[in-house]
């Protein structure tokens, strides 16, 4: 069985020997467990704060253990009743060719029937739980607002945004390519898309939104929030999702300070894990299944093929090299 280790803790960007491939053989099956074959994983951001060795909400990864992230995997063998083989799952397993599981917090993906099973790792999975429960708790969207999304041609910031023009906002995304702003505009219909690396990125955004700013979905922080924070309306709400600009950075660098702003806004600013709303999951997942049945959501997916090459994968999300959901595929 191929399984990715941690090797070393990466400092700065992650680089490829932070991480080995070893081959390791597989235990034999124990009552109560299932054999799952992994034919997708998932790569997180949110997997570089687990490299560091602190713990935050979540366990770090140990050195020399396996990774683990999102997996769609199949059941190819089952000591557990809940499980039969062929049964296609979800669940937080090994960077592996196989991975066994006692079935705890295993999803078996069976309302995938016209939906792509991939969707699990994405707009119907994690992200879209993120992107959906985060806008609707913290961002409490009102038709006519307006909504601007950094790291909106992400996973989870492709999703906010076209949940927003559901709910009849002004949608603005950022992103850092025009390849990917036009992706916004014109499949994922935002009204407007800006690319930060651009000089007159603050111009832009002035431009895109002459009303100002009623909601700003936070993936990135850094100079990108700064510009954005400078441009909010009195009673803005400002969900944090994720801080992506600075998970590789050494030292915290020093913005402006945004207190003065919130508190002559009376703006909110939150942050969120998207399991503080694990109560609203099933509701909020059948929601985002049928609002891609209905193709009212849409969706981009860039897979890498090869387990080999999910480091790869995970090093260019730090670089941009995914638009909508970064996946491997397995087999
Ligand atoms: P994405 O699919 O958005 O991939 C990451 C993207 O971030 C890249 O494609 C890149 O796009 C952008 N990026 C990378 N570095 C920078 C930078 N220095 N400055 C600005 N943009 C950068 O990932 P996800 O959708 O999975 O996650 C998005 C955010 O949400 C992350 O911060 C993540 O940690 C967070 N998150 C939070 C959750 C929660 O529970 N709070 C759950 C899931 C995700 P570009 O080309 O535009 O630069």
């Amino acid at each position: 069985n191929r399984v990715y280790l941690l090797a070393r803790r990466p400092k700065g960007m992650p680089l490829q020997e932070d991480f080995l491939l070893e081959t390791r053989e597989l235990r034999s099956i124990e009552d109560g467990e299932i054999l799952i074959k992994t034919h997708y994983l998932s790569v997180d951001p949110y997997m570089r704060g687990r490299m560091n060795g602190v713990k935050t909400y979540v366990d770090p990864f140990e050195l020399n253990e396996p990774l683990t992230g999102g997996v769609i995997g199949e059941v190819i063998e089952s000591k557990n009743e809940r499980f039969l083989i062929g049964d296609m799952i979800e669940g937080r397993l090994d960077w592996a060719d196989y991975s066994l599981s006692s079935g705890k917090g295993i999803r078996k993906l069976e309302n995938y029937r016209e939906v792509s099973l991939t969707t699990a790792l994405g707009i119907t999975g994690m992200p879209g739980l993120t992107a959906y429960c985060g806008l609707m708790n913290i961002g409490k969207p009102q038709e006519g607002e307006t909504i601007v999304i950094s790291g909106a041609a992400g996973a989870v910031g492709s999703i906010v945004g076209q949940i927003a023009k559901l709910k009849g906002l002004k949608v603005v995304g950022i992103a850092g390519s025009d390849e990917k702003c036009r992706w916004l505009k014109e499949e994922l219909g935002f009204d407007a898309a800006l690319n930060y690396k651009e000089e007159s990125f603050y111009q832009n955004l002035k431009i895109a939104c002459p009303n100002g700013v009623d909601i700003y979905f936070d993936n990135v922080g850094g100079e990108v929030s700064d510009a954005v924070m400078r441009r909010i309306n009195y009673k803005a709400r400002i969900p944090l999702c994720g801080q992506i600009s600075m998970y590789n950075a050494e030292s915290t660098p020093i913005g402006p300070r945004v207190g003065g702003q919130l508190v002559t806004k009376s703006a909110l600013m939150q942050g969120f894990i998207v399991s503080d709303y694990s109560s609203q999951f099933r509701e909020a997942s059948a929601q985002l299944i049928s609002w891609v049945k209905e193709g009212k959501l849409t969706y981009k997916e860039t897979v890498i093929e090869g387990l080999e090459n999910a480091p790869k994968a995970f090093i260019g999300l730090f670089k941009g090299e995914n638009i909508g959901k970064q996946l491997v595929k397995v087999i």
